[in-house]
């Protein structure tokens, strides 16, 4: 395996749509030099009126507040892209960098689907590093760029010494049951054939690098699995 700079992964579960069980998470990478990367963010602290099926738990600056972690301390926030159950409390780390796709990020400029939670990714330019592609954002943690389930969707591979490679699908593959080399079996969704190819992309990955633990974006029953912050994967 190569070199990593990661020492730990934490999961986090910061809210829920408790109508079909789907968990809203979060997720912390520590690296061995001190710093802390938060992968999204969760829900906003209010719920817009149009997405009220969503409901907050133990929000990320709680989670992290029983790591001993202030808002102060996260040096990144990898975006995987701008839904408001993913980018809704950005603001809310004053020292932050944000690594998103540019593609994702010129995308939502424009598109009313990100308006509502705006004020939290319609950051600075330069605290914003836009990136293209697939990326090594340091030894351990690379970014996939999985297009599809929005434009510039990014997925994340994060390498721990011990449990090895481990693969956040993120919305990419939100359900273990997706995880399938099957075509989608209707046309209705505009955007399946996208999909299929990120999804193909992240199996064709796991089986170069023998990725162990495949984490999927909002699978209840995965979720139950896993092991929650505080504990952590090392
Ligand atoms: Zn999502």
């Amino acid at each position: 395996m190569s070199q990593t700079n990661v020492k730990r992964l934490y999961l986090m579960q910061v809210g829920s749509m408790p109508e079909y069980e789907i968990p809203i998470v979060c997720y912390l990478v520590q690296t061995n030099d001190g710093k802390n990367i938060l992968i999204d963010s969760g829900l906003p602290e209010i719920i817009p009126e149009d997405a009220q099926e969503f409901e907050n738990g133990k929000d990320v600056i709680e989670q992290l507040a029983s790591l001993g972690l202030q808002p102060d301390d996260i040096h990144t926030i990898i975006s995987t892209h701008y839904d408001g159950d993913h980018a809704g409390r950005h603001a809310a780390f004053p020292k932050a960098q944000y690594v998103v796709q540019r593609a994702h990020h010129w995308d939502a400029a424009s598109n009313p689907r990100y308006a509502s939670i705006r004020p939290q990714w319609d950051q600075p330019l330069e605290r914003i590093l836009l990136v293209d592609g697939d990326v090594e954002l340091l030894p351990g943690l690379e970014l996939i760029e999985t297009s599809g389930h929005v434009p510039g969707h990014q997925s994340v591979l994060v390498r721990l010494p011990q449990t090895g490679a481990v693969l956040l699908t993120i919305d990419a593959v939100p359900f273990g049951v997706g995880f399938t080399r099957d075509e989608p079996d209707d046309g209705s969704n505009p955007d399946a054939q996208a999909i299929h190819a990120s999804t193909i992309k992240l199996l064709d990955l796991v089986e170069r690098e023998r990725i162990g633990l495949v984490i999927f974006g909002h699978d209840q029953a995965q979720w139950e699995t896993l092991k929650m912050a505080p504990a952590f994967y090392a």
